[in-house]
C-alpha cells in the first residue's frame, strides 16, 4: 500500500514535470561532445538551446576520420544546436531555396539547401522533416522555414548548420558560427 502511494506520488510528480518543466523537452538520444553547457538564442531559432558537436574535428563516432584531425578523427562540417523536435527554424538572413538533390542521405530525407547569393554563401540545414519552402522560393528574413527533426541523425532532433561556398560542395565547409548569431540566454528567462 505504502508503495503504491509513492509509486503514485513519483508518477504524479513526473508528470508535473513533464508539464511544466523544459527540462522534459531533454531527448534522451542527444550526446553532447562539448564543454559548453551555455543555452544559445539565435535569429535561426525558436528558444534557447545547447551546442552538441561544434564545427572542426570531433571525437563523435559519426564521422569518417579525417586527415585534418588526429587520432582518426572525424570532421563535422556544421554546428549541431540540440533541440527539440519540431522546433521552428527561421531564415536569419534573406535566403533562395535550393534543390537538395545534391546533398545525398547524411543529413535526412528532406533537408534544405538555402543560398544567399550577396553575402556569398549556401546553407545546408540539415536532418529537417517539416519543410515549408521550395526551391525557387525567396525567404525572407524571420521566416519560419522549417522544423528541426531527427532524420537520418543517430543523435536524435537538431539543427546541423553548416555553411558552404555558393555552389561549393562539402569540402568548402566552413565556420558557420558567425553567421548562426548564438547569444548566450538571459538567466532571468
Ligand atoms: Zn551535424
Amino acid at each position: 500500500m505504502r508503495l503504491g502511494r509513492l509509486a503514485a506520488l513519483a508518477l504524479a510528480l513526473a508528470l508535473v514535470a513533464s508539464l511544466t518543466g523544459a527540462a522534459s523537452a531533454r531527448d534522451p538520444r542527444w550526446v553532447f561532445y562539448s564543454q559548453d553547457k551555455t543555452y544559445y538564442t539565435s535569429p535561426w531559432f525558436q528558444g534557447a538551446h545547447r551546442i552538441m558537436i561544434p564545427f572542426g574535428c570531433t571525437t563523435a563516432p559519426y564521422y569518417s576520420p579525417d586527415s585534418r584531425c588526429r587520432d582518426d578523427n572525424g570532421f563535422h562540417h556544421g554546428i549541431d544546436i540540440a533541440m527539440p523536435c519540431g522546433t521552428p527554424l527561421y531564415a536569419g538572413v534573406r535566403l533562395r531555396v535550393m534543390s537538395h538533390a545534391s546533398l545525398g542521405s547524411a543529413y535526412g530525407d528532406n533537408p534544405v539547401l538555402l543560398r544567399n547569393r550577396k553575402l556569398g554563401f549556401d546553407l545546408v540545414v540539415g536532418h529537417t522533416r517539416k519543410v515549408y519552402v521550395q526551391p525557387g522560393d525567396k525567404v525572407k528574413k524571420g521566416t519560419m522555414f522549417a522544423r528541426a527533426n531527427d532524420r537520418g541523425a543517430p543523435d536524435g532532433c537538431h539543427l546541423h548548420f553548416e555553411k558552404r561556398a555558393v555552389g561549393g560542395g562539402l569540402s568548402t565547409a566552413v565556420k558557420p558560427r558567425e553567421l548562426l548569431k548564438l547569444t548566450p540566454r538571459e538567466t532571468s528567462q
